[in-house]
């Protein structure tokens, strides 16, 4: 969709990724760690100051104590991570619960490890998405390896409630199945209605879950870095022998300099996550009347930055026909989400907006918007 988007002009609200530059003193640390000759091979598992600043952050905005020695492993972005998670941890046969609709690589990733993905649907309620307890409990069994949870969501933008983690756990406890969580949206969680953003609760803070829990993170998102591709894993230190020897078979290793930027970036302080936030829910707030008003059906996302949005009332066959039309006759990108979905007729009929973008750029898009009729 970027490529169509490109050949029509149109304006790119498809790909999870911000067009506003990455703040200079993050960009002036990669200059001067190049500057500084860090460019050779870093230890395959990751610069010691780049872990020793992600434990320290894990400390401070989890509360959560991690050993850099032997329970982080840094990766190539966290899609890396994820398949090096999987690959080290899951056997052939083994089953693997991703909630539909899913961030696309879960389920490859379950393939390429030779384990079989089980979907649990997330459905659309007026209380935001939500499992249904039935349908995940039937889903764990004797072959249930792992559960993978994306929280917040993409696409969904839901945020896990503490009580829906704790089920989960408890099923993780029960099944003895590990957890998988991809945990790149953590700084992104919105307020409502006057309620104050709730803070990011990670599965690996809950009772029993700290030696069942790995914990996928990148510099991604939060810093407005998708391009560095660095990542990391967080994993109890028997799981993470097993990840680094898959990490070091895959890639080697991430890029070094970027690695001493991170590790500078893991050291802002609180205000630049509080200003990510107010950033990104002024962003929210502009992006979710304009889509109802142009004939959308769509929620407040909790957290993330993407809108899933109904197109039923537009009366197009499916999502991706509407999506050309977008592209092609608006001039507005987005993503049909049948993409993230096992059958792709549970996504026949809506699309997804992103919303990292300029003002200037959602404004460009609401503009179009309008000529849209429904
Ligand atoms: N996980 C989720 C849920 C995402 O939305 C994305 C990118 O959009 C990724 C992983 C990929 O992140 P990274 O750049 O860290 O590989």
């Amino acid at each position: 969709m970027s490529r169509e988007a490109k050949k029509y002009d149109a304006v790119n609200l498809g790909q999870g990724f911000p067009d506003f530059s990455t703040p200079e003193d993050i960009k002036q640390k990669a200059i001067e760690a190049i500057a500084a000759d860090h460019n050779q091979y870093a230890v395959t598992w990751g610069v010691k100051g780049f872990r020793d600043a992600i434990a320290e952050k894990t400390k401070s905005f989890l509360g959560l104590d991690v050993d850099p020695e032997s329970e982080i492993t840094v990766t190539c972005g966290s899609t890396e991570g994820m398949i090096a998670t999987m690959m080290a941890c899951v056997d052939p046969g083994d089953e693997v619960i991703v909630f539909d609709p899913y961030y696309e690589n879960y389920r490859p990733d379950a393939i390429l490890s030779d384990a079989v993905p089980r979907h649990v649907p997330l459905h659309r309620t007026q209380n935001g998405y939500i499992f249904d307890r039935d349908e995940l409990r039937a889903a764990f069994n004797k072959k249930t390896k792992a559960i993978i949870i994306c929280n917040p969501n993409n696409p969904t933008g839901k945020v896990f409630t503490r009580e829906e983690l704790e089920f989960i756990a408890e099923l993780c406890r029960e099944f003895d199945a590990l957890c998988f969580t991809d945990e790149i949206y953590e700084h992104i969680i919105y307020a409502n209605d006057g309620v104050p953003a709730p803070s990011h609760i990670s599965m690996a803070t809950l009772p029993g879950m700290r030696e069942r829990t790995v914990v996928v993170n990148s510099l991604s998102k939060t810093y407005s870095v998708t391009g560095w591709r660095v990542g990391y894993v967080i994993a109890p230190s028997d799981l993470t022998l097993g990840i680094r020897k898959v990490h070091d078979f895959l890639t080697v290793g991430a890029a070094n300099p970027l690695q001493h930027a991170g590790a500078y970036a893991m050291s802002l302080p609180q205000s630049y996550y509080d200003e990510l936030q107010r950033e990104y829910q002024k962003k929210r707030d502009f992006i979710v009347p304009v889509l109802r008003k142009a004939g959308f059906d769509c929620d407040y996302p909790e957290g993330a930055y993407y809108v899933m949005a109904d197109i039923s009332r537009f009366g197009f066959t499916n999502d991706v026909e509407f999506t050309r039309h977008l592209i092609q006759n608006i001039g507005v990108a987005v993503v049909p989400v049948s993409a993230f979905y096992t059958n792709p007729a549970d996504g026949s009929q809506t699309v997804r907006f992103c919303f990292c973008k300029k003002d200037e750029t959602l404004a460009a898009a609401a503009e179009r918007l309008r000529k849209l009729t429904a």
